[in-house]
């Protein structure tokens, strides 16, 4: 039976789950991500919007790797896209703060 990588997204007939290095989740990830250790892009940039951005998330930093346009890459990578793409990934975190801040408040 095939499933896809919760990583890479490609189909693989392997998918073990592993717990993420950075976050209390866990991926069904295939073989090759789980060898070079790569994280989920969406996961890695939440876990560097917490900490302000990618200059002040800890030192583990440099030995992430994750997977997006079609290829495995590297922390700069991962820094550079964090960069370009830092007003929309703080817009879609307050999103989803909103939309928590909905449901557990307000009973009147
Ligand atoms: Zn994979």
């Amino acid at each position: 039976m095939c499933s896809s990588c919760d990583i890479c997204n490609r189909d693989a007939e392997n998918v073990e789950a592993i717990s993420s290095g950075i976050a209390p989740v866990t991926y069904g990830i295939c073989e090759e991500c789980a060898e070079k250790g790569a994280e989920n892009i969406g996961v890695v940039e939440f876990w560097l919007a917490s900490f302000g951005g990618p200059e002040n998330a800890p030192d583990f930093r440099a030995k992430l790797t994750s997977y997006f346009d079609g290829e495995y890459k590297e922390w700069q990578q991962i820094s550079d896209r964090y960069n370009r793409n830092e007003k929309q990934i703080l817009a879609s975190l307050n999103e989803e703060f909103e939309l928590q801040d909905d449901v557990s408040g307000k009973i009147e």
